[in-house]
């Protein structure tokens, strides 16, 4: 039963939370966090009655929406007949999860791996390439986010990286191709294309090609600005790694699950990595689940070797009834092509409209239901509307952007000087054009900052 709108109980929620809930990645005295009645659909509530599309999907990751009732039965069945088994035993709803994304990744990826979630999907393949290779550094973008468990955050590229970072994860971090804010002063695509391949194999040279285990990137990095990649790179990166003797790791959590208008943005590039890692979209995150999809030739390193890594709830039922449940949802109803074709035909054209009006609109890129906008306070200079990593008073345009775009009953994504937009791959025309005509409104507030 869908909790309904209660202003005294939404005061209890929120009093219990501020007094005892520790939020991540937050200054615990400066954070205000609504408290959500439910969630249907592409919409959720508070407990006062105000309603919300969400153009987050969550943390990108209800694909498929909030409360679908087929998942939610499945997981109800599941709970009824086996809550809960552990790893090391074969289990219907677990066997039958990994068929089915065996059946959907590139490639001879056809081992699943099940983790908790992203960041140890993260951790696992490295583990993997580390053993599978014998050699002991990763490669990874500056601009990228790979998890918050320790090794994952080590791999990470964005801010959120500083604070933890001991130095000496065996990670090194390189420049992945921007165009629009090229580090290589390339003025096309082609040539930041070939630049940032050139910068690759020269680190992978100072490096030392022999202590190289694994490059990992995200497909189209997500956190960080949902940048799609030059043609061509993703397959010079894969030629590098096969040069080379690395393990190429893509990294899907974001980016896979239909987001991209494809069932794997890998999809996108025709490229087939060695090990692909994934999350949130694989059961829209209503039990938490995630994973390694592992190559043939890695899976083969350890078929008389055990692999020496675990987890407890590892493919747990409940999670795995939820992703056979989602898979058989995104199928039958085409949430993939639905985020493809009204990424095509709607978000796209309506963001680049969008651009055309509004000063403080630097760039729009995407594909499917993954798109970000880059403010910006000078489009010549491309200056960001907000410093980079900018906190508190230095923050003001993308916060008051935030609260209009909430005011007008949006719930946007906003990182950094970027709104992405990330709404759930079944969302409807209708809702996405609602939505586009509240950003609107909050550009024009942004506008105000130019
Ligand atoms: N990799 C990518 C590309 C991600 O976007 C995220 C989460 N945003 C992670 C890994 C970490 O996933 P989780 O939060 O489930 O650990």
């Amino acid at each position: 039963m869908t909790p309904q709108p209660n202003p005294e109980v939404g005061a209890a929620v929120k009093a219990a939370d501020r007094a005892h809930v520790f939020h991540s990645w937050s200054a615990q005295e400066l954070i205000d966090p609504l408290a959500v009645a439910g969630a249907e659909g592409s919409y959720f509530w508070d407990y006062d009655g105000r309603r919300y599309l969400d153009f987050t999907s969550g943390l990108v990751y209800t694909n498929i929406g909030y409360q679908h009732p087929k998942v939610v039965a499945a997981i109800q069945e599941q709970a009824a007949r086996m809550t809960t088994f552990a790893p090391a035993f074969a289990v219907e709803a677990r066997s039958e999860a990994a068929r089915l994304i065996a059946e959907r990744t590139p490639g001879d990826l056809d081992k699943i791996f099940f983790t908790n979630g992203g960041a140890d999907a993260v951790e696992h393949a490295v583990r993997m390439a580390r053993l599978h290779t014998g050699r002991p550094k990763v490669l990874s973008a500056y601009r990228s986010y790979h998890g918050g468990t320790q090794q994952a955050v080590n791999i990470t590229g964005d801010p959120r990286r500083w604070a933890s970072d001991s130095g000496t994860a065996g990670v090194v971090h390189f420049w992945a191709p921007f165009p629009y804010r090229s580090r290589f002063y390339a003025e096309t695509e082609e040539q930041e294309c070939a630049r940032a391949l050139e910068h690759l194999e020269t680190t992978i040279a100072f490096e030392g090609p022999s202590t190289i285990a694994a490059i990992i990137l995200e497909t189209i990095p997500g956190t960080a600005g949902i940048m799609t990649p030059p043609a061509g790179y993703l397959a010079g990166v894969r030629e590098l790694c096969d040069t080379y003797g690395i393990v190429f790791v893509l990294d899907e959590v974001m980016a896979g699950f239909g987001r991209t208008g494809k069932w794997f943005a890998a999809d996108l590039y025709d490229v087939v990595p060695d090990l692909m890692t994934f999350a949130k979209g694989v059961n829209s995150g209503y039990v938490p689940l995630g994973g390694v999809a592992i190559s043939g030739a890695i899976a083969e390193t350890f078929g008389k070797r055990p692999y020496p890594g675990g987890l407890t709830y590892s493919g747990h039922p409940l999670a795995c009834a939820a992703a056979v449940a989602t898979i058989d949802v995104m199928a039958e109803e085409g949430v993939v092509e639905n985020a493809a074709r009204l990424g095509e035909s709607v978000v796209g054209p309506g963001l680049r409209e969008l651009a055309e009006r509004h000063p403080c609109v630097g760039d729009v890129r995407g594909v499917g239901m993954f798109w970000a906008l880059e403010l910006v306070r000078d489009r010549e200079t491309r200056e960001p509307l907000v410093p980079y990593n900018a906190a508190g008073e230095a923050n003001a345009p993308m916060a008051a952007f935030a609260a209009a775009a909430k005011e007008g009953g949006v719930w946007p994504f906003v990182n950094m000087n970027r709104t992405h937009v990330v709404p759930p791959c079944n969302a409807s025309e209708a809702e996405l054009k609602e939505g586009l005509a509240v950003l609107d409104a909050a550009l024009s507030v942004a506008d105000g900052y130019v």
